[in-house]
């Protein structure tokens, strides 16, 4: 561990802690913080205490298992653990699957956020002085609520609200929700939008994950369409390094985009995999894998282009990205090859990676 950020916010619930990002970002507050976590999350087929494994028996980290759907026992947590802050990620989160099963999206992403704010607000009101002065509210979001860009321009804090996704749209609501509360109820509020996100413990559907896996497997890596979508892609702890300044240092009312300046094609990605596992981990017969490629049908409704101007967390907090692409990506394969239990764990437990969302 470094030497501990100072952050004003001590106490920190974090919801969806076992996933993707929010495990990145509790072994960030843990390891290089001196905040004290609670980490309130159900246990979905998303959600992985394995990837807590480094910060588990940290007696500044708790866990409490819970739905964020379930108001009272979201109030009973906030009561008992007294939050200086709660970090809200907690979602569905996957685009496909919100094509094939869009309740539980509307569900989790809008019902649950609704019970975490009216829980929040109900403890914040409670508050006093300075507690409730520095109290913050922070909402994890997409830039996908933003719609599709074509070859040129980017996504600010003043793009227009365009979701085409199930995914999206509930991800859109959550933020309105949100929105809505602030101004409502004057619940000091931050949301954050950020665009794709890669690195370790990334759950093994999602794009890069896949291809790593299916390609040390020796099978064929799917492209969809023609490979020519582009995506904003950002480093998960240089997000989880984001996530805290924006917390802690935020403006309430204000939403920030976070992306990593690394605009990408889907098919460049799977090249830049290809090529780093080529060197990394040389397929025996001295073939590439690229040759593994293969292109499969569009998902319905695939948004072009997302990218993201992230000038204001740069200008106002003093954020930057630490990992460019090219780096991001080396260390992530690494990880996947280093770790081959963390995500053979998840395939054997019945998880397959195959294809899903294609609207059939
Ligand atoms: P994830 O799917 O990996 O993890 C979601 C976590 O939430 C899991 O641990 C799951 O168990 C938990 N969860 C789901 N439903 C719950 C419920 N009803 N109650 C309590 N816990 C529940 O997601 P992620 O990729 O880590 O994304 C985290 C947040 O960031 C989400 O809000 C997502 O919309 C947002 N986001 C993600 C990306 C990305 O690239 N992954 C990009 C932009 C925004």
């Amino acid at each position: 561990m470094t030497e501990a950020t100072l952050i004003d916010h001590r106490r920190i619930l974090v919801t969806g802690g076992a996933g993707f990002i929010g495990s990145a970002l509790v072994r960030h507050l843990i390891g290089e913080t001196q905040a004290e976590v609670l980490n309130l999350d159900k246990l979905t087929y998303a959600g992985n205490l394995a990837s807590l494994k480094d910060v588990a028996d940290d007696p500044r980290y708790r866990f409490v298992q819970a739905d964020i759907c379930n108001g009272e026992a979201v109030a009973a947590a906030i009561e008992d653990f007294r939050p200086d802050a709660i970090m809200h990620l907690a979602a569905e989160s996957h685009v496909d699957r919100s094509i094939d099963g869009p309740a539980q999206f509307i569900q989790t992403n809008i019902v649950g956020t609704f019970e975490m704010l009216q829980a929040a607000t109900g403890y914040w009101k409670g508050l006093e002085g300075a507690e409730k002065e520095s109290f913050r509210f922070h909402h994890i979001s997409t830039d996908e609520v933003y719609g599709a860009l074509g070859d040129e321009g980017y996504f600010t804090e003043s793009t227009a609200y365009d979701p085409r996704s199930p995914y999206s749209a509930s991800k859109a609501g959550s933020d309105h929700l949100v929105s809505a509360w602030h101004h409502t109820h004057g619940l000091p509020t931050i949301i954050t939008n950020c665009s794709n996100n890669y690195g370790p413990y990334h759950f093994p559907e999602k794009l890069i994950p896949l291809v790593i896996i299916r390609a040390v497997g020796g099978e064929e890596l799917p492209v969809y369409g023609d490979g020519s979508n582009v995506r904003d892609w950002l480093f998960v702890d240089d997000h989880a390094r984001a996530l805290t300044l924006a917390m802690d240092r935020g403006t309430p009312g204000e939403t920030y985009m976070i992306g990593g300046h690394s605009e990408r094609t889907n098919l460049q990605v799977v090249h830049g995999i290809c090529d780093v596992l080529d060197d990394l981990s040389p397929p025996a017969d001295g073939a590439s894998y690229r040759e593994q490629i293969t292109f499969v049908s569009d998902r319905p409704g695939h948004d072009f282009r997302y990218a993201i101007d992230p000038s204001k967390i740069e200008r106002d907090l003093g954020w930057k990205p630490a990992e460019n692409f090219e780096s991001g990506l080396r260390r992530t394969v690494q990880w996947y090859l280093d770790n081959r239990d963390w995500w053979e764990d998840i395939l054997s437990g019945g998880y397959r990676a195959e294809r899903v969302g294609i609207g059939g």
